[in-house]
């Protein structure tokens, strides 16, 4: 875990840099930090054995200047309320950076999924919900998948949520099963996006992604899909890795072949044939063109930033690197391509999913992939540009934008009463 720094208090860094850059003064720079909306709730789970088990859950409301909050749901031991306001937060400066009309939310429970049944994951998300009514809906919060939650946590919460108001409503949730108002492409477009990130920054160095070798820490809904995609583009994909530990190949691993030795019932990526195990420890400090972190935040802090030996991060998860890493990375010349815009990819066709069940009417899988493709360009190009004008890194230059932003629309808008 990270030196001092949690994601809260490395959001906050990240946030003061930009008020600085932008000249914000001190109200609107507390304005901006501070959540809107932060809510704690009780979750009391009936377990199959009769057992009642109460648990904590949040939903933390960022920012709302610019739209309707947006963000995902968290199913993860570690959930609390400082991680929550932090990913909330960066969800508001993502959206903002990728164009699209929202604001900022998370939530997430205390828990660890895997130790539950199906049925109890059911009642769990369902509670949950039901305590979310009051706050959520299409025209207010729009949560969607994160860490340990999926396309049927979703179909739970859309499903309970429509209950609760008498008519079914899609557009309260996205990252859907396509059966109940999902979109076409949502599953990859994560990790499509982080391609997308990826290929540009390393084309603007002048490097063909043919060339590059890659590895990837977390293999879940991100990771995999990313390694799938980064593979199939030709790129060397080295290692990967999950919460039990890596594999690694330096002639490149297969992970169409990993992903169905997954599907088929393994718990784990290490052992699989044909490669040597590694820690995720070891994974981050591989010699490797490009590293994606693809997992929890603070992987990378200032104990092991000096041994980071890729030339590129490009950040799969939020928060990965800590705000104390940063400067040393930097000063090593690793170009890191942050979180709200490498991953933005993901929210960008969450945008798109709610766009279609707000009109009934649905995409091709080819019309989405091609408007992501265009978000993702946009955003890179106006990040790299600010970045070069200005001197900054690439996170400072996203930042710059996205909290400038949000600063903006709260000027627009005047300050009720
Ligand atoms: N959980 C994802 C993220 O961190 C997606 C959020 C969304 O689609 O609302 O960006």
């Amino acid at each position: 875990m990270s030196l001092g720094s949690s994601p809260w208090d490395t959001a906050c860094v990240q946030l003061a840099d930009a008020a600085r850059h932008l000249g914000l003064d001190e109200g609107m720079h507390d304005l901006l930090r501070m959540p809107r909306r932060s809510v704690t709730v009780s979750v009391p789970l009936r377990r199959d054995d009769g057992q009642l088990l109460v648990l904590t859950g949040y939903r933390v409301q960022h920012n709302l200047a610019r739209g309707p909050a947006k963000g995902g749901i968290r199913f993860h031991p570690s959930t609390d309320l400082d991680e929550v306001k932090a990913l909330a937060m960066w969800m508001t400066w993502k959206c903002a950076l990728m164009g699209i009309p929202y604001g900022g939310a998370k939530g997430g429970i205390a828990v660890e999924p895997k130790m539950l049944s199906d049925q109890e994951r059911e009642r769990m998300t369902r509670r949950y919900a039901a305590e979310l009514v009051p706050l959520i809906g299409p025209e207010k919060d729009i949560p969607a998948p994160d860490v340990g939650t999926d396309e049927q946590t979703m179909a739970w919460i859309m499903d309970t949520y429509s209950a609760h108001t008498g008519h079914t409503s899609h557009g309260v949730v996205t990252g859907k099963p396509l059966s109940v108002g999902g979109s076409a492409g949502r599953a990859g477009a994560t990790s499509r996006g982080v391609q997308l990130a990826m290929f540009a920054a390393l084309r603007e160095r002048g490097l063909d992604p043919a060339d590059v070798s890659v590895a990837i820490q977390g293999f879940g809904k991100v990771g995999a899909l990313a390694a799938q995609y980064l593979h199939d583009a030709g790129c060397r994909v080295v290692a990967v890795s999950d919460v039990k530990g890596g594999v690694y190949n330096p002639r490149g691993l297969n992970p169409t072949a990993l992903i169905r030795h997954l599907a088929r019932g393994a718990d784990t990526v290490v052992g699989f044939p044909g490669t040597d195990t590694l820690s995720n420890s070891e994974l981050l400090e591989l010699d490797v063109d490009v590293l994606v972190p693809a997992a929890l935040e603070g992987v990378i802090t200032a104990e092991n930033a000096g041994r980071v030996r890729a030339r590129m991060i490009v950040e799969g998860a939020n928060g990965p690197v800590a705000a104390e890493a940063d400067p040393i990375l930097a000063e090593k010349g690793v170009v890191v391509v942050p979180d709200i815009l490498a991953n933005g990819g993901g929210v960008a066709v969450s945008y798109f999913e709610w766009v279609q069940d707000l009109q009934a009417y649905f995409w091709t899988e080819d019309q989405v992939n091609e408007r992501l493709a265009e978000l993702m360009e946009r955003a890179y190009a106006q990040v790299s540009r600010l970045a070069a004008e200005r001197g900054l890194t690439l996170r400072a230059a996203a930042h710059v934008i996205g909290v400038g932003r949000v600063a903006e629309a709260h000027r627009t808008r005047g300050l009720y009463p």
